[in-house]
């Protein structure tokens, strides 16, 4: 079965061969060193002031951020699913919760969000993120992490990058915390959570709040080149074994440029067969698209053709599919993909198959690999 569900993600063959040997001890010189070298490569990755790593899932790193960098009142972007769970945590903390709400296909305008700033005087933290996973929509973030700086610069901006982080180059200048998950861009099994911070995020966060997301004592250690608590060891083994293989495969810079072609050409192709992409800005991180027949499609590539895509939740639940672009994926895979969907369309009856999406895809993808740059 072809995985290509935007997390988890497939782990490559090499990382988990790294992963496979005995379990080693978190106290001992021998696994300090790889700490010491995955940190290297998370500065580079993440290009904030500090990183820490914490074993959890995303939503660890979410509650992390919300309870160290919030004291009153938290602003949250909820543009689907994910938005929404940064104002359940604030509100499960007893913070104050401000929410701007919108529709799963649209992305906040930075208006709204200097608006809610200048109408509450208490909002000390924004959450918001890069790539809204719900419906596969990309924020405006650095952008209004800009403007509310100008505005007022003690506001603290969270970044969720889960499905960002390993996509695309993420402009951290007016960035506090940028969050990333194992299992997402970063090609892991789940259970390993990672915060960039800047400075001015590990001022406020000062003595930390909470006691195993407490954010000081890990920096403290990890600035020791080890953890607070048991570290992920195996997991953080493979995320050193992923850092290595993206060099070995050009670097940081062709695996974004990659992950871009991709999108687009996947776009591309789907909107030749006249499918629709949900998301009025589409992130790079998947490709959405919203279709009467969404979760006919979504069992005919599974059960023919042996490809696993997500669906939607809640309110788009059988109403959208989505389809991964984040990691190292061979082209071929998301040509059989594109033409897989071409020709269940075909079976439906919705159009006469010529392998349009294919080519469209080639085209598209082959075309831009003239110029190795970013897009
Ligand atoms: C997956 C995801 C999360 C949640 O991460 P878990 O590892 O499931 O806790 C948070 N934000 C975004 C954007 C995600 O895609």
């Amino acid at each position: 079965m072809l995985l290509f569900t935007p997390g988890p993600t497939p782990v490559p063959q090499n990382v988990r061969n790294a992963m496979s040997d005995e379990t080693m001890h978190h106290r001992t010189p021998e696994f300090e060193a790889i700490f010491e070298k995955t940190r290297k490569h998370l500065f580079n990755l993440f290009a904030t002031d500090e990183v820490v790593m914490i074993a959890s899932s995303g939503t660890g790193a979410m509650e992390a951020a919300v309870i160290n960098l919030c004291k009153n009142t938290l602003l949250s972007v909820n543009s689907g699913k994910f938005g929404e769970r940064f104002g359940k945590i604030a509100t499960a903390h007893g913070l104050k919760n401000v929410e701007i709400k919108n529709e799963w296909d649209t992305p906040v305008s930075v208006e709204d969000v200097l608006n809610a700033v200048k109408a509450n005087a208490d909002i000390d933290a924004i959450a918001v993120q890069i790539s809204e996973s719900a419906g596969g929509l990309r924020h405006p973030v650095e952008e209004l992490a800009k403007a509310v700086k100008a505005i007022n610069p003690e506001i603290m901006i969270i970044a969720d990058g889960i499905t960002a982080v390993g996509v695309e180059r993420i402009d951290v200048t007016n960035i506090d915390c940028l969050i990333a998950g194992s299992q997402k861009a970063l090609m892991l099994p789940p259970g390993l959570a990672i915060l960039g911070l800047s400075n001015a995020a590990i001022e406020k966060i000062g003595a930390g709040v909470g006691y195993y997301f407490n954010l000081a004592s890990e920096i403290k250690k990890q600035r020791q080149n080890t953890t607070a608590y048991t570290a992920a060891t195996t997991l953080i083994i493979g995320l050193l074994e992923v850092f290595e293989m993206i060099e070995r495969e050009g670097g940081l810079g062709l695996l974004y440029c990659d992950t871009a072609r991709r999108a687009k050409a996947t776009r591309a192709a789907l909107e030749a067969i006249g499918l629709h992409s949900y998301p009025k800005v589409p992130a790079r991180s998947m490709t959405t698209i919203d279709d009467v027949d969404a979760s006919k499609i979504r069992s005919a590539l599974k059960e023919e053709y042996g490809v696993n895509v997500a669906g939607g939740q809640d309110h788009l639940k059988g109403k959208i599919f989505r389809i991964n672009q984040m990691g190292i994926i061979p082209p071929h895979e998301s040509i059989w993909v594109v033409n897989a969907i071409e020709l269940i369309l075909h079976q439906m009856g919705r159009l006469e198959y010529a392998g349009l999406a294919s080519k469209v895809f080639n085209e598209t993808y082959f075309k831009t690999s003239i110029e190795k740059k970013e897009i």
